[in-house]
Parts: structure tokens; C-alpha cells; sequence
């Protein structure tokens, strides 16, 4: 049996003291949600810390606010349970219901958070294995070692981002805002939030929290989906997810985004596709052309379980999967 290593448990009853337990303690402090993936990655030797501080306790970060502007403000600490079956959230973001809906299984969506999911950590084959195997292998660049095994000579962790959230709220154009002692409260475009490093794929600093992500109103006839390969349909983290939004005005594509993930440590956005759609209809025509332009910009690694010929074969498949459920029900009152 895996077990977890020794820590100090703290558990603040405010976001202050929070702070202050990551200011105090610069990088020897980690924060817990749910616990979903922290907790399995320490039971690895994956990730360390001397103190785990929950945030179970915090007052108000649970909660789902309508902001001026039309938007909405959902706290860090929503459970994806609850954030998949919210009304307003099915209402007017149901792209986003979708994929959080689609998290690992039941247990682990009544657990884990939708801060947790934003701040997953990055995943990869040789990585999540426990430390027998990982000590066997010589370790690696993400942790211990000096060599990456995915890129034979590669310089940068190339470990995929494979938190189902973040494409989702990419295309909906979210804004996170993150806080610490130092430097007070700061928001972050989800755009500028994920950098190319697998070792930390965020922004987010040793000292800093996730407070709540924002999403801005929907676009008039907004209609947005989510599509992710994986073994089972249940439990399992993504080979390849894909995130779609557009408005449908007067029977005509606009504004049309689209990221791909589970390639590498950033959720990668499709270039030149608003402009490919732009003003025409949404056809099968359309639709096999943003296939096509999705699949010359995604080349996946061998750094999840998956063919990466096959996982790129797929990208176009989905792409188009996507584009239809969005037209046939992925839409936005
Ligand atoms: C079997 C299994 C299958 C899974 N399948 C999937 C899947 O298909 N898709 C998927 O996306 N995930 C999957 N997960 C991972 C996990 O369950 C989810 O991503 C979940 O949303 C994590 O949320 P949590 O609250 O449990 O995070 P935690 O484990 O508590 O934290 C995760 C990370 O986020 C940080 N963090 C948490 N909250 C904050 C905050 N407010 N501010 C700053 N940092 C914060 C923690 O320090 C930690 O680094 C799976 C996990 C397991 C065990
Ligand atoms: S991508 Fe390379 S460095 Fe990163 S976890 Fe995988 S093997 Fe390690």
C-alpha cells in the first residue's frame, strides 16, 4: 500500500492566515482542495511539502456571484459535482458544465474543485508511476533526474496539461484572479495563466492562491463543446481534449476559437480558424476544413499512454465532433 509521507496538516478558517502559511514558508507549503491529486502525487514521492494547508475551511469560495458586466464569478473551492449541475453555469456555459462533468469519476468530482483542476499538474508516462519505478528508470527532468525521456536530449519537461477545465475556459475567455500577502490581488487572463514548462505550467507563485475564475457574459448565440478521447468513458484523464466555441448570428459562424490539449504543458489555441470561419455557414464542408487546420498545428508527444499517430489522427475527428455537438445542443440561452 502506498503511503503518505509525514506533514504538518493545517487548516485556516481565513484566506489571511492562508497567505501567510505560503509567505512564512516559501516553497515548503502546498495547498489542498479536494485532495484528488495532490494527495496520490505525494503518495509518489511526486510532490513534496512539510505543511499541506487546506482550504476546506475558507468561508465564501464556494460560491457562483453574477458580476456587472453580465458575467459570472465562480469560486476556487465549487466542487465540480456542483459546478456541473449548476443552472447558470448549464445555462449560459454549458461547454463548461460538459467538460468538468467529464472529470475522472463521481468520487473525485464531489472532491476535487474547480481551483484544483485549473491548477492541476501537469501528467506523463514517466512520471506518474510510483518512486520504485521512477528510481529504476533514473528519474527525470520533472523531478529528481536530469534527463527527459520524452524528447531524448530535451532541455524542458514536456509533460501534458490535462486538466479538463482549462481549454474550455479558454475559449470562454476566463480571467482568474490569484492573491498572496506580497502583492495582493492580481487577475490573470486564462490565456497568460499556463507557460511551456511541464515542471510548473503556471504562472501561479509559491505564495499565491486561486481565489476565482471569471468568466465574461456570453456572446449572443454563443454555442460551445467539449469532446475528450480517453480509454473508458469514465475515470480516465484525456489523450486528447478538445474545446470549441462560436456565436451563431443569422444562421453564420463568428468569433469561432478552438484549443486543443493533452499534447504538451499548455492547452494549445488554434491559429487562423476564426478567420477559416468567419461569416460562413456551419456545414460539413466547414467543419472538414478546421479539421484539417487543427490537424497541420497538433503534433502530440509520446508523454501519455496513447499512440501519438493515432492521438493525432484524432484531432481532426474531434475537432469536427465538437463543431457538431456544439451546432446540435451546445448552446447558450
Ligand atoms: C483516478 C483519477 C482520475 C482523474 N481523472 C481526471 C480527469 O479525467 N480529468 C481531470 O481534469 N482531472 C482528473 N483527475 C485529477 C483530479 O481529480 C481533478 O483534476 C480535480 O479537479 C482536482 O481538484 P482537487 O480540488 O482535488 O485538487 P487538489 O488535489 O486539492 O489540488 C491540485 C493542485 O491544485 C493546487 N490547488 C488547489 N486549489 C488551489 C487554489 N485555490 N489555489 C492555488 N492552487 C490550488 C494544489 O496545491 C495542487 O497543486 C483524476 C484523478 C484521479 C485520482
Ligand atoms: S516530459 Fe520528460 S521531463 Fe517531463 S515528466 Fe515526462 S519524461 Fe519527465
Amino acid at each position: 500500500m502506498l503511503r503518505l509521507p509525514t506533514f504538518t496538516y493545517e487548516s485556516p478558517a481565513t484566506i489571511d492566515e492562508v497567505l501567510a502559511l505560503l509567505a512564512d514558508n516559501p516553497g515548503r507549503a502546498r495547498l489542498v482542495a479536494g485532495g484528488t491529486d495532490l494527495l496520490p502525487n505525494m503518495k509518489h514521492g511526486i510532490e513534496e511539502a512539510d505543511i499541506v494547508v487546506s482550504l476546506s475551511r475558507l468561508p465564501g469560495l464556494s460560491a457562483l456571484a453574477e458580476l456587472p458586466d453580465g458575467g459570472v464569478s465562480i469560486g476556487a473551492m465549487m466542487t465540480l459535482e456542483t459546478l456541473a449541475s449548476h443552472p447558470t453555469v448549464r445555462a449560459r456555459y454549458p461547454s463548461l458544465a460538459q467538460a468538468v462533468g467529464l472529470v475522472a469519476g463521481p468520487h473525485h468530482r464531489r472532491m476535487g474543485t474547480l481551483g484544483g483542476n485549473v491548477c492541476l499538474n501537469t501528467r506523463c508516462v514517466y512520471i506518474n508511476q510510483t518512486h520504485f519505478w521512477r528510481e529504476s528508470l533514473g528519474y527525470c527532468l520533472k523531478k529528481d533526474g536530469s534527463a527527459c525521456h520524452v524528447v531524448k536530449g530535451g532541455k524542458r519537461c514536456v509533460a501534458a496539461a490535462s486538466n479538463d477545465s482549462a481549454p474550455v475556459l479558454m475559449t470562454l475567455g476566463a480571467r482568474l484572479v490569484l492573491t498572496s500577502q506580497a502583492r495582493g490581488e492580481r487577475i490573470v487572463g486564462i490565456d497568460d495563466f499556463f507557460q511551456r514548462d511541464g515542471v510548473q505550467n503556471k504562472v501561479l507563485e509559491a505564495d499565491e492562491m486561486l481565489l476565482r475564475v471569471e468568466l465574461p457574459a456570453p456572446a449572443a448565440g454563443l454555442h460551445g463543446a467539449y469532446m475528450k478521447l480517453r480509454v473508458r468513458d469514465s475515470i480516465d484523464f484525456p489523450r486528447l481534449s478538445v474545446a470549441v466555441a462560436f456565436a451563431l448570428r443569422d444562421g453564420a459562424v463568428h468569433d469561432l476559437a478552438i484549443v486543443v490539449s493533452a499534447l504538451a504543458a499548455v492547452p494549445q489555441r488554434m491559429r487562423n480558424v476564426t478567420e477559416l470561419a468567419e461569416g460562413r455557414a456551419p456545414d460539413e464542408g466547414l467543419f472538414e476544413e478546421i479539421g484539417a487546420a487543427c490537424f497541420g498545428q497538433c503534433h502530440p508527444l509520446s508523454n501519455i499512454d496513447g499512440d501519438a499517430t493515432y492521438r493525432r489522427e484524432m484531432v481532426p475527428v474531434y475537432v469536427k465532433r465538437a463543431l457538431r455537438a456544439a451546432i446540435e445542443g451546445g448552446v447558450s440561452s
